[in-house]
């Protein structure tokens, strides 16, 4: 079994999946360079949840959690089979870590997992599970959720964090998709790189005090910490690698990373 990064994915607005552009090219070709994992699992931003949950669906829906979007996406689905022995497994490791792990048999798969999933395995025959994360626990938390994941990738899991490098819906305005980013989602954009690319763990778990325009590029958090715990399931010394850099909307910073 092949072991794998993890990786972080920036997952843009829904309309990723049908608008074509930098970083719904990078996803389109990332699924072939990266091979076939034996599972999946992602943490999304678009599960919140009090108690941390893993969802453990034999065969899991596909969920719209958006409103007002062309129809042409409500009427994709990813039909990709559920994964629940190894959710079953994540959560009794997450529980061995002291993080209180539940399973969750109803859970589907949001638009967090299915989007930049459908782009790199269309073929959605790559069993799936989701974690939930717990925004209000704060990045430390999420750290810790990916440090008890990390020995699945040894089986071959891709752990994947979805989220996006930066997440500010009210400064989108109606801007057109290939609007250049202004100043401070760049500053926060490259802040996040150059700390990852240096190991400074510790400044991205205060990130919100460390990083330039941290609040006004995250006003809430539930977009930024899947990318702590892919950090975490790459280990205590993976090696961070930017692996795609574009915005969509001046305001969404697309970055992916893959931790090894
Ligand atoms: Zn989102």
């Amino acid at each position: 079994m092949t072991r794998m990064p993890s990786l972080f994915v920036s997952h843009g607005a829904p309309t990723l999946i049908i608008q074509d552009g930098p970083a719904h090219r990078f996803l389109a070709g990332y699924g072939a360079a990266l091979g076939k994992p034996s599972a999946i699992l992602v943490a999304s931003a678009h599960w919140e949840s009090r108690d941390l949950l893993v969802s453990t669906a034999d065969r899991p829906e596909t969920i719209y959690d958006f409103y007002g979007f062309p129809k042409a996406l409500y009427d994709i689905t990813y039909a990709a089979p559920g994964a629940p022995a190894v959710a079953a497994r994540a959560a009794a490791m997450l529980r061995d870590a002291g993080l209180k792990g539940a399973e969750d048999p109803s859970r589907g798969l949001d638009h967090g997992a299915w989007v930049p999933l459908r782009l790199m395995y269309p073929e959605a025959d790559i069993p799936v599970a989701q974690i939930s994360i717990q925004t209000g626990l704060g990045p430390a938390h999420q750290l810790a959720v990916g440090r008890a994941l990390a020995p699945l990738r040894d089986e071959g899991v891709l752990i994947l964090g979805s989220g996006s490098a930066t997440h500010n819906l009210a400064e989108f305005r109606g801007q057109p998709v290939d609007t250049p980013p202004p100043y401070w989602v760049t500053a926060f954009a490259e802040w996040t790189n150059t700390a990852l690319s240096e190991g400074r763990t510790d400044d991205l778990l205060d990130y919100r005090n460390n990083a330039p325009h941290a609040a006004r590029n995250h006003p809430t958090e539930e977009h930024f910490l899947p990318l702590l715990t892919a950090l975490g399931a790459g280990g205590p010394a993976a090696r961070a690698e930017r692996v795609h850099s574009s915005t969509t909307f001046g305001v969404l910073a697309m970055d992916a990373y893959a931790f090894a």
